[in-house]
Order: C-alpha cells, then sequence, then structure tokens
C-alpha cells in the first residue's frame, strides 16, 4: 500500500496518551516509520464507540493531546485529528496515508470493543494488517476467571488470583525517526477528515450526547476552576510517578484523611488518559524505597480495584445503566429535582457532602472518602437514583472513567456485584467526625461550589434530617426485597 519503501504504521492513539511504555507504539517503530491519529469519536446509531467525554474530561483531552503532540513531534512522528465516527475515519486514513498496517491499544468496554472489532475487519479487508495491543491494563479480563465460574464478581478472590502475576518490563519511548519523505509529507497535506486540535471543540462550553450538565449551568466552568489545578500530559505524567513514595508512604493509615493532598497520589486521571500505564504504576510502587510494606501493598491493592472495574465492564454490557444485582431495577427511588441541584451545588446543608461537592465543581476531582459519603447521601439519604450521581460525576470528573465511576456508583448504592450490604448507610457527619476532625478539609471548601454559600449562609438547616432519612431508605430497600421475594 505505501508509496515509500519504509514500512509505516498508523497508531491510532485513544485512552494511551504517552510515549513511555507503549507497546503499540514501540512494535510501530520496529517496523518503520510511524503517523498518530487521535479521533474525537461519538457512539454511531448502534450504540458502538466509548462514551462521549463529559465537560471536565474534554478539557483534559485537549490539553493531554497538546502534550502529547509535542511529545511525538521530538521523535519526529506526526500527530493527526478527526472527529467523528472511528469506523469511517480509520480506514479512510489507512487508505489516504497509504499505511502497511495500523495498531492501538486495546480497550476493553463492549461498545468500543465491538467497534475495534469491526473497524479490523474493515482493514485487513481492505489489506491493512491491524494490530492490537495490551496498554490499559495489568491483567486483560479474558486471561482470567474462577474455577466454574464465567467471570469474578467479587474482588478478593480476583486479587488473590492476579496480584503476583508478571506483567512484563516497562518499556522505554522509541527511538526519533527519521523525516518522513517529502511524498509522505505531502499526503499529509489538505485530507479531508483530519482537523486542527482546536478544530475537534473539545473546550466548547457545551456539548452533546455526555450529560453536559454542568457546562449548560456554567459553560465553561472548567476554565476559572478546574484549569488552575491541574497541568495534563504524560511528560507531567512522569514528574509525578518520582513523587509516587509520598503517597505511599503511610498510606494504610492516611489514605483516608481528605485534608490531606499526599494521602493519595492523584494519579487517576493520568491513568485515566494513559498519561501513564498502569504497569509504571505497579513497577515504580514496587520501587519506592524506604516504605513500610503494608503500606506499599494497601497501594498497589488500590491498582487492583481498578483492574477489577475493567474486569466487571468487560463482562457487563451496560453496566453505567443497569444495577449489577437485578433486583434494585426495583429500588423505589424518588423523582427529586430540587434535591438533585442542592446535591450538585453543594447547598445540602451538610458540610461534608457540600466541601467534596464544591472540591469536584473547583478542581474535577474529589477524595475517595468524600466521593463515598457524597455518594451515599445522594443514593440513601435522598434517595436519588444512582444514574443521576453517576452522570454528574461523568461530566465533572478530570478522571471520569467508564469503568471506575459506574462500578463505585453502584458499590456505594449497594446495588454492585461486590456491594456492602445496604445498610450499612454512610452518615455524613460521623464520616466529618472521623476523618476531618479539626475541619480543614470541610473549612478549606466549603462556599466554593457552584451553589457557592457564603459563611453566614453555610449554617442553614440541612435538606433533610439523617436519622429519619436514612430510616426512609431502609424502609424502601425492604419494600423492593418484599417485592422481589
Ligand atoms: P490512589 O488512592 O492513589 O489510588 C491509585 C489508583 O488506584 C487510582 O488512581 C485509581 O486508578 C485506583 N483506585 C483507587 N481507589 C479506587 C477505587 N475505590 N476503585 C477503583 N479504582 C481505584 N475512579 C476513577 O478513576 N474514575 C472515576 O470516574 C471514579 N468515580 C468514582 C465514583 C464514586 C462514587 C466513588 C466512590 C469512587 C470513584 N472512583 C473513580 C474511585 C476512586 O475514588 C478514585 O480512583 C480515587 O479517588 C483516585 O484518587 P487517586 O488517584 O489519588 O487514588
Amino acid at each position: 500500500m505505501s508509496h515509500d519503501r519504509e514500512h509505516l504504521t498508523l497508531v491510532w492513539f485513544r485512552d494511551d496518551l504517552r510515549v513511555d511504555d507503549h507497546e503499540a507504539l514501540t512494535a510501530a517503530r520496529a517496523d518503520g516509520q510511524v503517523i498518530g491519529l487521535w479521533i474525537r469519536e461519538c457512539r454511531d446509531d448502534d450504540g458502538l464507540g466509548p462514551r462521549p467525554l463529559g465537560g471536565a474530561a474534554r478539557w483534559w483531552a485537549h490539553e493531554s493531546l497538546l502534550a502529547l503532540e509535542s511529545e511525538l513531534a521530538k521523535l519526529g512522528i506526526p500527530l493527526l485529528f478527526a472527529a467523528g465516527s472511528a469506523a469511517d475515519i480509520v480506514p479512510r486514513a489507512a487508505a489516504d496515508l497509504k499505511v502497511n498496517a495500523v495498531r492501538w491499544s486495546r480497550r476493553y468496554a463492549p461498545a468500543s470493543r465491538d467497534l475495534d472489532a469491526q473497524i479490523k475487519t474493515q482493514l485487513t479487508d481492505a489489506g491493512c494488517p491491524a494490530h492490537s495491543h495490551c496498554g490499559a491494563l495489568l491483567v486483560e479480563p479474558w486471561t482470567t476467571s474462577p474455577q466454574g465460574g464465567d467471570f469474578y464478581k467479587v474482588f478478593t478472590p480476583f486479587f488473590t488470583a492476579v496480584r503476583d502475576r508478571a506483567v512484563g518490563e516497562v518499556l522505554p519511548p522509541p527511538a526519533e525517526q527519521k523525516p518522513l519523505s517529502d511524498a509522505r509529507r505531502k499526503s499529509l497535506d489538505g485530507l479531508p477528515w483530519v482537523r486542527s486540535l482546536d478544530g475537534l471543540g473539545l473546550l466548547d462550553g457545551t456539548d452533546t450526547g455526555s450529560g453536559d450538565f454542568a457546562s449548560a449551568r456554567t459553560p465553561q466552568w472548567w476554565r476559572t476552576t478546574v484549569a488552575e489545578h491541574w497541568n495534563p500530559g504524560c511528560r507531567e505524567a512522569l514528574r509525578r510517578l518520582q513523587e509516587l513514595s509520598e503517597a505511599i508512604d503511610d498510606y494504610a493509615e492516611s489514605h483516608d484523611i481528605p485534608a490531606d493532598p499526599d494521602s493519595t497520589s492523584g494519579l487517576s486521571p493520568r491513568l485515566r488518559f494513559g498519561e501513564l500505564s498502569p504497569r509504571q504504576l505497579l513497577a515504580t510502587a514496587l520501587d519506592v524505597p524506604e516504605v513500610n510494606e503494608d503500606d506499599r501493598h494497601a497501594w498497589i491493592r488500590q491498582l487492583y480495584w481498578r483492574e477489577f472495574s475493567w474486569h466487571l465492564t468487560y463482562h457487563l454490557p451496560n453496566i453505567e445503566t443497569e444495577p449489577m444485582r437485578p433486583e434494585f431495577a426495583r429500588f423505589p427511588y424518588e423523582d427529586d429535582p430540587e434535591a438533585l441541584e442542592h446535591w450538585q451545588d453543594g447547598t445540602t446543608g451538610i458540610p461534608l457532602v457540600d466541601a467534596g461537592m464544591a472540591q469536584l465543581w473547583q478542581t474535577g476531582w474529589m477524595h475517595n472518602r468524600v466521593r463515598m459519603t457524597t455518594a451515599s447521601f445522594l443514593t440513601k439519604n435522598l434517595l436519588v437514583h444512582w444514574w443521576h450521581g453517576e452522570q454528574w460525576f461523568w461530566d465533572t470528573l478530570v478522571d471520569a472513567d467508564e469503568a471506575n465511576n459506574p462500578m463505585s456508583w453502584q458499590w456505594v448504592a449497594g446495588c454492585g456485584a461486590d456491594a456492602a450490604p445496604y445498610f450499612r448507610i454512610f452518615n455524613p457527619e460521623r464520616q466529618r467526625e472521623r476523618f476531618d476532625p479539626d475541619g480543614e478539609y470541610v473549612n478549606r471548601w466549603l462556599g466554593h461550589g457552584p451553589g457557592g454559600l457564603t459563611p453566614a449562609e453555610r449554617d442553614h438547616e440541612p435538606i433533610v434530617d439523617l436519622k429519619t432519612s436514612r430510616q426512609a431508605a431502609l424502609a424502601a430497600y425492604d419494600r423492593m426485597k418484599s417485592e422481589t421475594q
């Protein structure tokens, strides 16, 4: 296919925006020259493709692509951008660029897998081999299953089965390539499907198909808030990785303290967009000197929770809408848009919940302990369906992840495969006393959410009584159970 003698590969980047430890890129460079491609995809009419990015994640993707473009340029590799249906664009790009092969890192959500399989067939039929590689997980879902069962539905046996598995060496970035020939460079000019990065519209205030509640409320809120807290991109991600020891040190004890910025690694958006591979994280964690083995083990265990989420997502096609425990399809949730808005705005009158929602609005991120507390409050004290919370998080989190977000929401709502028993309802006041006893976290964030309460307004009455709403949740659960029997 190529009009030049040197082998040319198109590397289709997706959630792997890095040059280090990138199997597809390394294999492509071993074969010859490389051109990169990133597509702003939308789900097609059959529902195939990745879930459209939410507002905060679109901002992150834009910034991270800017960084990737610059890292690839240092290697002599051009990065092209396109928007639309990948099933149209990838085969067309392969033909227009006359590449010898296409390579990508595998993705695992059923709707994306099916799309990728379809594209692979299209390419192969057109005489262009397509190769997929492992890049986003330590343990690919089809490589492990329990004895006598189809897939693991409980974390601990999954972790026990996979934690000692070898994951291979971290790969260095590939060598710089010599400049593309004139003919190849010319073939990049004037391609009608190619856009500029800005032309992808990732920074537009509002969008369609992804929820976009946050952007609809305050277009471009991320520009004045989220953007001040992060520096996306694979180069910065590598720098942050060097600081991992600070998060691992004392992790077992302190990972639940939301006021301490070093209590966890803050690497979740880096993993979400593949600025770092999980293998890089695991290798670094295993190497960090002078940390207690319990802390090291506790942190690595969390990394495998992400693996477990993807394991479930791989096997469950509609994890973002369908409860893993089917009886929860009948749970008597309440339709209460006013309560939902108080929760989104951080004006519930419950300090830890409101502080958490403000941290999310300001930074596009929230500490895990507070994610659990705010999610429990929405689904149990307010009895609002977990879908609404999941969608708000999808739109406002920079680490919004097709597996971790729905899986965690289902876990908190009690309908997940490995969820805590429903009656274990978090009391947000007890959580605050236990994990933020000096009020450092609450004081830092209260008053900074979209509802932006002034200090005088903060002391207003909670929108629900914690005790009676807890009883109402338990009664609703009993109703669901009695209707199921
Ligand atoms: P660390 O504590 O440093 O952990 C390292 C890595 O392990 C994380 O980056 C993450 O990839 C993984 N990890 C840690 N805790 C969990 C967990 N409980 N479940 C799965 N993986 C975990 N995480 C996302 O990445 N994307 C989401 O969209 C997301 N939505 C969530 C929604 C709710 C309601 C809840 C309760 C949790 C959600 N989580 C999500 C999981 C968790 O809160 C974040 O992964 C974590 O807060 C990220 O912070 P960190 O990188 O500092 O984590």
